[in-house]
């Protein structure tokens, strides 16, 4: 490739000029500097922003979470396999289907002085569907933008027939592409490409456009060991065209393009049928001249050469994967940079560095959707890695480009990371995630980062929430960032969340509305038959317990609406939990029985204003029941686990002689030192150490002490998360480091520590006497519970209120909860039948699926 070749060009330069000058670095920069202005080249046309802002299909974004393939409705296959896998694989048993070149030989025009036709509209692209539904073969080219997007897109899309050539606007027909799907999925249309594998890749990434029935006359030319198989060497050859391939490398993105992109890109594929035909006639021939020798098995040239071409269709797009976010960048960037000998401590140092960079790279290209290079180069990386500069302006001096856009946004960032080398790539993180959040608006959000943010303030959302005093500071920041328009796309209910299903007692009376799920549990076990059909219903077989007249039961035999039921907004709506789930997942199994009542719809602004209320309140509760939101210390000094207790006490002793940590402190140290230890100053060492210590009672910690306090205050689903993500060798059986069990009494507060493993809060109401502490067993049962959200909190509350009021106190509490809600939003639209002093008692009939003495 010629663009190749000139980037080798330019490194046999740079290499002459590391030897050659003494001040080689001086003299290096001034030279990219000039080849970095020099392009990219403007064209005819010029881009307005980024065209990529406009999709509102991205099937690709930037978040670390798998790519997702096309479903077909007509074919039950899992997501990770080839949707077409069938017809392709069909192709390559049976390359029977010979797509018909010869008859159409004498057709291919050579020259390209027709017209071509501009696609861009979506009424065009349906009548190009059309005509490319007739033809039995076409050739295809894509070109693509990679510059100023994280993971590239599709910016043109050439297609020629034997009579016309087609450019398609990929950029304006972004999100409708797939009206061409057909065409290309078509087995009975062959499509012409020249070395597909990366245009196959990059149309089931934007388009989730899937390739079948492919001849590529790359592949072509290996059969018959052509002595080059570029097509620049193709064109010369066949058609006497001399091309000039670095237009390859041109902005695609700018409109209208200049006459000599639309000519070149036309070019791409113009030729296409006219070589294939060409190259398909000498594989034919070179079966008759060279398998004739042979008696038994001939070796179909032709077929082999269509066989490698499907077999690059069953190629599937999938993102990029490493170990750590800037992992592979930050190996390669060293290796290149530094080959000559440094000592030791320094190559960790220098790795520890550029690893950081690359991470922080890696992040704000995700974020901004760039490209890694445009963020900030690899030779800035290096450049800053060597020389540590330590104020903003000595920064952009450092780098061998002009800063770009994020790297003057993110000055601030980039600076900490330089000046303080202990900071960790989790602190790095969270500064990362703090700054995307504060609205200072640098980082606008958008359909490429909106599921990475999501996915970093899900991992990191409860740490967060622990670390900062206000709990609510992240959800209201970001709340106030996040897109309204976005936040309702992904998260609101996308089909109607009531089913409106009837259950008719077997004397025609109406029992309940419910959702499938409960019909269909009734149906599965012969308890009840279905009468009607849109929208289902059942009649029970049996006589149920409770009746509609009876106490509180009104309230399920209403419809409900599928409207908020705050404000009667129809478009979009989530539902929310009036009893917070910290406290109703303590709740006895009897009391949670009724939890349609207390679950209803919101639409998003009605959402917020709840949870915002009952957030308040449960600062409320918290004081009142003098059990702080967040479990404050965490103490254990033995080898077994053997208690978990939750005990209060005060504040003023929260980091008293070693015997506690926050769990948040103690993870972040030890995946601090587990991450680094080797590698950062030992005074840093130690004082993480001390944090992990404080946890074990003071004794001395091993490498299997500090991997089991990074799952310390985890449930068993984190753990596990946990364990994916970091890819991490944690030799820890999850399921056996339970740190949580039965209680028993805890000395926290007296100095000493007898092997167990105790949970604290601090809170000021409470003396520090530990035998006044509220001595909590967290038991067997509880292992679910996460240390680093509310869940203790809501299940010491819980307990309070049973041992002091019973099943009232609760029913109480559950009141008070509505009238929280009531009181925030004065709902319109509450389904008739809510009510606030509704009781989760009632009887439970032989089948109900509530009933605690039957077994589902
Ligand atoms: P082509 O297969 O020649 O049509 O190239 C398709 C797309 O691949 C171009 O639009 C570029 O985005 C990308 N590309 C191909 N070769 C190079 C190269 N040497 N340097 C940068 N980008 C390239
Ligand atoms: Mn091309
Ligand atoms: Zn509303």
């Amino acid at each position: 490739m010629a663009g190749g070749s000139r980037e080798k060009t330019r490194a046999v330069i740079v290499v002459a000029c590391f030897v050659a000058a003494i001040s080689g670095a001086i003299l290096l920069r001034r030279l990219r500097k000039r080849s970095r202005s020099r392009s990219p080249k403007i064209g005819g046309g010029s881009i307005e922003n980024k065209p990529q802002e406009k999709f509102k299909r991205v099937l690709a974004d930037n978040s670390y979470s798998p790519f997702k393939h096309l479903k077909r409705d007509d074919k039950g296959s899992p997501t990770e396999l080839h949707p077409y896998e069938e017809e392709i694989t069909h192709l390559l048993q049976n390359p029977s289907v010979l797509p018909d070149f010869v008859s159409d030989n004498g057709n291919v025009p050579l020259d390209m002085s027709g017209s071509y036709t501009w696609v861009d509209t979506e009424p065009e692209l349906k009548s190009l569907a059309g005509i490319l539904s007739g033809e039995k073969v076409f050739a295809v080219d894509t070109e693509q933008h990679s510059f100023r997007s994280f993971l590239g897109f599709t910016a043109l899309m050439q297609i020629s027939t034997v009579k016309e050539d087609f450019l398609i606007d990929t950029i304006a027909l972004h999100d409708v592409m797939d009206i061409l799907r057909p065409v290309f999925a078509d087995p009975s249309i062959c499509k012409v490409f020249h070395g597909s594998d990366n245009d196959v890749i990059w149309l089931q990434r934007d388009f989730h456009i899937y390739v079948v029935n492919m001849f590529d006359t790359a592949k072509a030319c290996e059969i018959l060991s052509k002595p080059q198989k570029s097509l620049a060497y193709l064109l010369e050859v066949y058609c006497g065209v001399i091309t000039d391939k670095t237009l390859q490398r041109e902005d695609w993105r700018i409109r209208p393009l200049s006459m000599e992109m639309i000519k070149y890109a036309r070019c791409d594929a113009h030729y296409l049928l006219y070589i294939a035909n060409c190259l398909s006639s000498e594989l034919h021939s070179k079966n008759t001249s060279e398998t004739s020798s042979f008696s038994g098995d001939k070796l179909n040239f032709f077929f082999e050469a269509s066989r490698r071409s499907n077999a690059v269709c069953m190629q599937l797009y999938t993102k990029e994967t490493e170990p750590s976010p800037g992992t592979s960048a930050a190996t390669s960037i060293f290796s290149r940079t530094f080959n000559q000998k440094l000592d030791l401590a320094k190559v960790s140092e220098l790795k520890d560095i550029i690893w950081k960079l690359c991470a922080w790279r890696d992040l704000m290209a995700r974020i901004h959707d760039e490209s890694l290079r445009y963020v900030l180069s690899d030779q800035s990386i290096s450049a800053l890695a060597v020389k540590l500069p330590k104020v903003p302006q000595q920064i952009y001096g450092t780098m061998t480009e002009s800063p770009s856009p994020i790297v003057v946004s993110h000055i601030d960032e980039l600076h900490n990371l330089l000046k303080n080398s202990n900071l960790s790539i989790d602190d790095l993180f969270d500064n990362i995630l703090e700054m995307r959040l504060d609205p200072v608006g640098c980082c606008p959000l958008s359909a490429y980062n909106y599921a990475l943010l999501s996915q970093l303030s899900s991992k990191r959302g409860d740490m967060f929430n622990f670390s900062l005093s206000g709990s609510e500071k992240v959800a209201q920041t970001g709340s106030k960032r996040a897109s309204r328009e976005l936040f309702i796309k992904k998260f609101s209910c996308k089909s109607p969340v009531y089913h409106n299903c009837r259950i008719y007692a077997s004397d025609g009376r109406l029992l309940c509305y419910c959702d499938r799920k409960k019909l269909e549990w009734y149906l599965q076990r012969d308890l009840a038959k279905m009468v009607e059909n849109d929208p289902p219903a059942i009649v029970l077989l049996f006589e149920p317990k409770g009746r509609p007249d009876d106490e509180d039961n009104d309230f399920y035999i209403q419809s409900k609406r599928n409207i908020c039921v705050s404000c009667g907004e129809e478009k979009h709506y989530i539902r929310y939990r009036i009893i917070p789930s910290c406290y109703r997942m303590h709740f006895p199994e009897h009391l949670k029985s009724h939890r349609s009542h207390d679950i209803v719809l919101l639409c998003v602004d009605c959402h917020e204003k709840a949870h915002k209320a009952a957030e308040r309140y449960k600062r409320k509760v918290a004081e009142e029941f003098g059990v702080p939101l967040f479990v404050q210390k965490i103490v254990d000094s033995g080898e077994e686990k053997v208690i978990a207790s939750i005990g209060l006490t005060n504040n003023k002793n929260s980091n008293d002689g070693g015997k506690g940590v926050s769990p948040l402190h103690l993870r972040t140290a030890a995946m601090a030192l587990l991450r680094h230890g080797s590698s950062m100053p030992s005074e840093r060492r130690d004082q993480l150490m001390e944090t992990v210590k404080a946890y074990y009672g003071g004794r001395e910690v091993s490498e299997k002490d500090l991997e089991s306090a990074l799952l310390v205050g985890m449930n068993p689903n984190e753990r596990r998360r946990f364990g994916k993500k970091k890819g991490l060798p944690l030799t820890l059986d999850y399921k056996s480091t339970t740190l949580i069990k039965n209680g028993f009494p805890s000395n926290i507060g007296n100095g000493e520590n007898n092997g167990h493993n105790n949970i604290s809060y601090s809170d000021n109401h409470h003396n520090n006497d530990s035998s006044e502490a509220c001595e909590v067993g967290v038991l067997e049962s509880d292992r679910r519970l996460s240390l680093l959200g509310h869940g203790p909190h809501g299940k010491l509350v819980v307990e309070q209120l049973l041992e002091k009021y019973g099943d009232e106190g609760i029913l109480q509490f559950c009141q008070k909860w509505r009238e929280v809600f009531v009181e925030a939003l004065q709902p319109q639209f509450l389904p008739g039948g809510w009510n606030i002093k509704h009781s989760g008692k009632r009887d439970f009939g032989d089948y109900s699926v509530y009933n605690p003495t039957k077994k589902v």
